[in-house]
C-alpha cells in the first residue's frame, strides 16, 4: 500500500485543525476530512436570524488568555481580536421557586458558605497542571448527589448547587460525575466563583475567525462534506473511507470527532473493550445555549438559578436599549431552543418584564454530527474514560476536547491542547518508523 499522506485527520474542529496545523508546521503532508459543510465544529457563529448585523455565537465562544495558555498562544500567533464582556452590575437569582436579590434565604446562608467551601477544598486535591487521569482522584468520580450528601443542605442551596452543575454540564445534575465540575473549579484557581466570572473574553466575529486564520496561514488541505465511515489499519498504514466511498491512505490518522459519534466510524481492527465500552452509549452532556435579543431587562445584568434556564449571560447591549443575552439550560430546560415564546417564559422567571424579540440557536443534540454538546460522564466513568481514550491504537490517535485529560476538558482550550498532544504522538510515531 502506498500512503498518500503522512497523516489524515478526521474532523475539522479546534482539535483536528490544531493537530493538522502542528504536523504541517513540522513539514508533514496532511489532509483533513470534515463531514460538515463548514469547519469549526462546536464553535459556530453566524448572522443572527433576522438581525444580520448581530453575530450569534451558537457554540463555544468564551476564553481567558490568562488562564488558558494554549488559547493564548494561538491568539498571539494569529493576532486575533477579542472583546471583553461588560462587567455585571445587576444580578438576580432564582431558588426554591422564588426570584431573589441574594442567592438563598437568610436562614441558608451558612449552607451556601459550606457548599462553596466544600467545592473549593475538594478541588484543591486536583493539581491544575497535571493530567487528570494520572492523579489519585478516582474517588472524586462520584455523583453530584453523593458529593453533597454529607452536607445536609437546605433546599434553596441544594438547588443552586445543582443549577451550577447543570449550567456547566448541560445534563440532569443528579446523574453526572462531579469530577469534571471539581476539575473545572481547580482550573479557575480553586474558586467555584470562576463559573460566573473567569471566562470573560470572546473573539470578534466568533471563535471560527481564529480557525480561519490558522487554515489560511498553514494552507491546510481540508475536504468538506467528507463523512468518514471507516478507518482500517493494515501493515501499519491507515485507509480512511468516506460514506461516498472516497478513500485516503496515510501513514497515520488523527480521529478528532465528538465521542458521541465515534461509534459511527467502523474501525478495523475493532477498538479494544477499554475504549468501546464507553462509546456504545451517549454521554450525558446535552446543553441548550439559545441567543436571545431582549428588551426590558436591567443594564449589565446576570441571572442564575434553578429556573428553566440556569443562567442568562449578557452578550452585548445596543443603543436602542435592546441587548443580546445567551441562555444556558440543561436537557430538560426547554422543549425547543428556538421557540421565542418558550424562551420568553424562561427569561421572565428572572426578569418578569422582559420581552424576547428574537431567538437563534443550534440544536447540537439533534445534529447527527455531534449528538450532544460536550462530554459529561456518568459517575465512575470519567477517570477511566480519559485513561482509555488517550492511548493510540497503532497509527490511529484520538483527539478532541471530549478526551482532553486536563482541567480544560470540554472547552476550546481542551480541544487545542488535545490537538497538540495528538500531533506530538503522530510525530513520534512517524519518526520512529522513518527516522525523520
Ligand atoms: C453550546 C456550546 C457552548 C460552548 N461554550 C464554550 C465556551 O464558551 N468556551 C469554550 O472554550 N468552549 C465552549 N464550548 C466547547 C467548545 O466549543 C468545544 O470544546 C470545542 O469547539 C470542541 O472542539 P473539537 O475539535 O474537540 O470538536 P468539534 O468542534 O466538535 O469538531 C469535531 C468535528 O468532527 C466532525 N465530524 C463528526 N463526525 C465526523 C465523521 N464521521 N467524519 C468526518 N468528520 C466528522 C464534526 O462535524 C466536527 O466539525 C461550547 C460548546 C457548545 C456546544
Amino acid at each position: 500500500m502506498n500512503a498518500q499522506y503522512d497523516a489524515v485527520v478526521v474532523g475539522a474542529g479546534f482539535a483536528g485543525i490544531t493537530a493538522a496545523r502542528d504536523l504541517v508546521d513540522q513539514g508533514r503532508s496532511v489532509v483533513v476530512l470534515e463531514a460538515g459543510t463548514r469547519i469549526g465544529g462546536r464553535t459556530y457563529a453566524r448572522p443572527f436570524a433576522g438581525y444580520e448585523h448581530i453575530t450569534a455565537e451558537l457554540g463555544g465562544s468564551w476564553v481567558n488568555r490568562e488562564l488558558q495558555p494554549a488559547v493564548r498562544q494561538e491568539i498571539e500567533r494569529y493576532g486575533s481580536q477579542l472583546v471583553e464582556d461588560l462587567p455585571c452590575e445587576n444580578a438576580v437569582f432564582f431558588s426554591a421557586g422564588q426570584r431573589r436579590a441574594f442567592p438563598v434565604p437568610a436562614a441558608e446562608l451558612a449552607d451556601l458558605e459550606r457548599v462553596i467551601g466544600h467545592m473549593r477544598d475538594v478541588s484543591k486535591r486536583i493539581a491544575p497542571s497535571q493530567r487528570l487521569s494520572s492523579q489519585p482522584i478516582r474517588d472524586l468520580d462520584i455523583s453530584a448527589e453523593d458529593f453533597i450528601a454529607p452536607l445536609d443542605l437546605g433546599p434553596a442551596t441544594r438547588e443552586l448547587f445543582y443549577a451550577t452543575v447543570a449550567w456547566y454540564t448541560g445534563a440532569e445534575p443528579t446523574k453526572v460525575s462531579v469530577l469534571g465540575t471539581l476539575a473545572q473549579i481547580a482550573g479557575f484557581g480553586h474558586s467555584p466563583f470562576g463559573f460566573y466570572g473567569a471566562l470573560t473574553e470572546r473573539f470578534v466575529g466568533g471563535a471560527g475567525t481564529l480557525l480561519d486564520a490558522i487554515v489560511r496561514d498553514s494552507g491546510l488541505e481540508i475536504r468538506l462534506e467528507h463523512t468518514v465511515a471507516s478507518v482500517d489499519v493494515r501493515d501499519g498504514e491507515v485507509t480512511v473511507r468516506t460514506i461516498s466511498n472516497d478513500t485516503v491512505r496515510a501513514r497515520s490518522c488523527v480521529v478528532a470527532v465528538p465521542t458521541n459519534v465515534l461509534r459511527n466510524i467502523a474501525f478495523t481492527p475493532s477498538l479494544p473493550p477499554e475504549k468501546s465500552r464507553f462509546l456504545t452509549k451517549n454521554h450525558l452532556g446535552r446543553a441548550y445555549k439559545p441567543s436571545m435579543l431582549v428588551r426590558n431587562i436591567p443594564r449589565r445584568s446576570f441571572a442564575f438559578g434553578s429556573g428553566k434556564l440556569q443562567a442568562l449571560c449578557l452578550g452585548y447591549e445596543y443603543e436602542d436599549g435592546s441587548c443580546l443575552i445567551m441562555g444556558f439550560g440543561d436537557e430538560n430546560s426547554v422543549a425547543d431552543p428556538t421557540s421565542r415564546e418558550e424562551l420568553e417564559a424562561a427569561v421572565r422567571e428572572y426578569y418578569p418584564d422582559a420581552d424576547v424579540i428574537a431567538v437563534d440557536a443550534h440544536d447540537w443534540n439533534s445534529d447527527p454530527l455531534f449528538d450532544g454538546t460536550y462530554r459529561i460522564d456518568r459517575p465512575g466513568e470519567a477517570y477511566d474514560f480519559l485513561r482509555a481514550m488517550n492511548v493510540p491504537e497503532g497509527p490511529v490517535v484520538f483527539a478532541g476536547t471530549d478526551i482532553d485529560d486536563s482541567i480544560w476538558r470540554i472547552w476550546i482550550e481542551g480541544a487545542i491542547s488535545s490537538g497538540h498532544r495528538a500531533a506530538g504522538a503522530v510525530s513520534r510515531l512517524l519518526h520512529s518508523r522513518t527516522g525523520t
